[in-house]
């Protein structure tokens, strides 16, 4: 299996390359050359399997590039008890008007990320290893796709990570989370200026093709690959579970519907991709808070992302996003896999702020199955409410955004699955707006916020932030042991 890009200039490349690069040279997105199908009676087969097991059957479709024995053991290393509190990795749990909870925030961080993250840090230690490389992850956080990442490639070989975020603007638990690590390779700066602060000081130092690649720079953001397909495997997963308890006679037509509290567009199409490969999905169901561009496209054809004067800050603040990075993978697929026209359809974007595809409408639905809605803090809170009035259940506010939207597309017998994408102890205020009770941590992180906390304060500077980047990588060469090759 081979990864082309959507814009049509990239020669086709390995898996393990797509995973140490970002954009591709051509300013477009990796895909798979073609997406591998499933069909029921192979999708059948993997019912008994564990999570890391499918994880490994699934990967094992894109990664064609990696043996399939060192994949098994990345995925069990990704995908352990170590790493998640439950104990089936992704659980499923019945909550009130035909909606299943699927409950991707078992992992370290609290929040859906951890189930991609954990599997890249396996694979890109791995695929550095093999070429002798090393990378120094640069990145910028408001708290979730950060914390992610530092528990993903700590203590990982050949890897450092220089994490910047906002000084005093996350929340307590995201600074004790982040903070409180202490593995050399984690590099926590706190910045002194916002969340777009820190954004431009990557775009800064990325910019600058001599520093990155003296210091072999690189990021694990939402367009990443390896994200991207580690995401396919709780689909598959969800749909399984769903099914276990339907007649084997009947399980090849069943249907569920996904819905998916949205951003970048990442989770979603992961789903989509899914589906396209034989996951019996009726509707993917895009949820998005007020800062819904996202909604706008799926109902009028128009796509106009926003700036970040026009960005809320809102009460799901991981989906207060007005670009999402990953809808060209799937703008690619509905124009027929067209490499020119998506690239005409981006040169539009560039020139004039939005593209039009309002003639298309009628086929997101019909083809793809994707529908669309917006939730409010408003609704947040009264979903966060009556879920936890229903069932004794409390969700979190991006799960909340999920439920709202979904509840409007619950259909008769097909049932209704809705991704947890964090959970509600690391929203602590909407929660206890909602149920007048504080959402308790879990027990294991009772006493994160305790611990001593690492980070360098500097001041919001490319030529500091380059000096520290500097100053780190000398002395981790004087560190490393000269009879040893370089990690
Ligand atoms: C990142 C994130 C989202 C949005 O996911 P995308 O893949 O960007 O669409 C939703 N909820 C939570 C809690 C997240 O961290």
């Amino acid at each position: 299996m081979k990864y082309i890009s959507t814009r049509g200039g990239m020669a086709p490349a390995p898996y393990s390359e797509t995973l140490l690069e970002g954009l591709a040279p051509d300013g477009g997105l990796a895909v798979p050359e073609q997406l591998p199908g499933v069909d029921a009676a192979r999708l059948e087969s993997w019912r008994g399997l564990g999570y890391a097991e499918l994880a490994t059957e699934i990967l094992g479709l894109f990664a064609t590039d990696i043996p399939r024995e060192d994949l098994a053991r990345m995925c069990r290393a990704a995908y352990s008890a170590e790493n998640f509190v439950s104990a089936e990795i992704v659980p499923l749990t019945r909550i009130d008007g035909g909606i299943t909870l699927v409950g991707l925030s078992e992992g370290p961080t609290l929040a859906f990320k951890d189930m991609a993250m954990q599997f890249l840090g396996q694979a890109l230690e791995y695929a550095l290893a093999r070429r002798g490389s090393t990378l120094s992850i640069l990145g910028a956080t408001s708290g979730d796709t950060g914390s992610a990442a530092e528990y993903a490639l700590r203590g990982k070989d050949g890897i450092a990570v220089y994490m910047l975020s906002p000084q005093g603007r996350m929340s307590a638990f995201q600074r004790a989370q982040m903070y409180s690590l202490t593995d050399a390779n984690i590099h926590n700066i706190a910045i002194d200026g916002v969340f777009d602060d820190c954004q431009n000081l990557v775009k800064e130092l990325s910019g600058d093709l001599a520093f990155k690649r003296a210091h072999h720079l690189g990021t694990v953001n939402s367009i990443n690959l390896g994200r991207i397909t580690a995401q396919i495997v709780y689909y598959f997963w969800a749909w399984l579970r769903a099914s276990d308890d339907v007649p084997s006679a009947e399980r090849a037509g069943f249907e569920v519907s996904f819905a998916v509290p949205s951003g970048n567009f990442g989770n979603i199409l992961s789903g989509h991709f899914a589906r396209s490969m034989g996951v019996p999905i009726r509707r993917l169901v895009l949820a998005a808070n007020e800062n819904n561009v996202l909604d706008e496209f799926f109902r009028t054809g128009v796509y106009r992302p926003r700036g970040a004067d026009d960005t809320h800050a809102t009460s799901s603040p991981s989906m207060d996003i007005s670009k999402a990075s990953n809808l060209e993978r799937f703008i690619y697929d509905l124009v027929g896999r067209d490499a020119e026209r998506l690239a005409g359809l981006w040169r539009e974007l560039d020139a004039q702020g939005s593209f039009d595809l309002s003639a298309e409408t009628h086929r997101f639905e019909s083809e793809f199955g994707l529908v669309s809605g917006t939730s409010t803090h408003a609704d947040r809170v009264e979903t966060i409410r009556a879920v936890h009035a229903a069932t004794g259940i409390t969700i979190d506010p991006h799960t909340a955004d999920g439920v709202q939207v979904a509840r409007t597309y619950v259909e008769p017998g097909v049932p209704m699955l809705v991704l947890e994408t964090a959970k509600p102890a690391k929203f602590p205020e909407i929660v206890a707006e909602a149920t007048g009770e504080a959402a308790a941590l879990p027990a294991h992180l009772a006493d994160l916020l305790e611990l001593p906390q690492h980070v360098t304060e500097l001041a919001n500077d490319g030529a500091a932030l380059r000096a520290l980047i500097v100053a780190h990588a000398e002395s981790d060469d004087r560190q490393g042991d000269p009879g040893q090759p370089a990690e």
